[in-house]
């Protein structure tokens, strides 16, 4: 297949409807100052052919997406003792909904609404202790193969702005579910949430969720096992895309992570992994451009896990 034919012609189709609908997320002040007019798309294949179009190279807030790589990161720390705080059921509520942690004592539906990576971002607190920022960094330099940073002006925006966030993390410490002080809990998750990556940096830095959990940089280690990996996998399709993700699987039928900062990362499973990224996202907080650039892609390309 000729994935840069097919990327340069989803980047044609879909630039003119380029700050047409959505809005940037403004609940985020860092976030309502990013240009709208923006389209990224990349992808790597298992065996390392590379391709991209528009905005690919572009460093822009990940949000939700880091929530992917944290529980990575919890999985390989703590493996399956990480689940004794967190469902792995849809929630088919927004991302940042406080409703079902008072029915369900303070455990988290999953890991990829803003309650679940909270909860995530506790368990790597008490095991990396303060070098947890620094583990996260280290992780993802290694996956992307170059150094990643934080957005400290989006990290402090979010610490300032974040009271449904601050909510969540104090909601929980009081069923007695979090183990760490809040404000520490919701520093590191403040972090996650600023992490500054391209679509070419997602793309490859995701490359183990297409390979069985092999390391994207040939490291000897692998990041997960194969059934750690299929595991993410199936989360990031029934959850990954909050409230959203039935209609993600009906529409594009591929494992998604996205990030109000309008990132979507997708697997191919044993084929590649893609990331598209554009900044006005819908009602969900899934970018509008994105999602409608991973259905192009699934058409097009017959690309799809069913
Ligand atoms: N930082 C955002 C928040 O906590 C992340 C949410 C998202 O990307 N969906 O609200």
């Amino acid at each position: 297949m000729d994935f840069q034919a097919l990327l340069d012609g989803i980047d044609t189709d879909l630039r003119p409807e380029l700050g047409r609908e959505g809005q940037v997320a403004s609940y985020i002040p860092a976030l309502a100052r990013v240009p709208v007019a923006q389209f990224g798309i990349a992808l790597r294949t298992c065996a390392g052919e590379e391709a991209a179009a528009g905005d690919s190279a572009v460093p822009f807030s990940i949000q939700s997406v880091s929530k992917l790589f944290t529980l990575t990161l919890a999985i390989r720390l703590l493996g399956d003792a990480l689940w004794e705080r967190i469902h792995r059921e849809p929630s088919g509520n927004p991302f940042n909904s406080l409703l079902q942690l008072e029915s369900e004592q303070g455990v988290p539906r999953n890991p990829f609404i803003n309650a679940g990576a909270i909860a995530v971002a506790d368990r790597l607190l008490s095991t990396l202790g303060a070098r947890a920022k620094d583990g996260l960094l280290e992780m993802l330099s290694g996956l992307a193969g170059e150094p990643i940073g934080f957005d400290a002006e989006v990290a402090a925006s979010e610490g300032a702005t974040g009271f449904r966030n601050i909510a969540l993390a104090n909601f929980m410490k009081s069923f007695g579910k979090l183990d760490n002080d809040a404000a520490a809990v919701l520093d590191l998750y403040f972090h996650q949430c600023a992490l500054r990556m391209s679509c070419r940096q997602l793309a490859r830095a995701a490359g183990y969720l297409c390979r069985d959990g092999a390391h994207p940089q040939g490291q000897a280690e692998p990041v997960l096992s194969e059934r750690q990996t299929r595991r993410v996998n199936a989360l990031m399709l029934t959850c990954g895309t909050y409230d959203a993700a039935g209609e993600f699987a009906y529409r594009i039928g591929l494992p998604c992570k996205s990030g109000v900062g309008g990132g979507i990362v997708a697997v191919v499973p044993d084929r590649l992994t893609l990331c598209v990224w554009s900044p006005a996202v819908d009602a969900s907080g899934n970018s509008l451009l994105g999602t409608r650039a991973l259905e192009l892609f699934a058409s097009r390309s017959g690309l799809s896990i069913f």
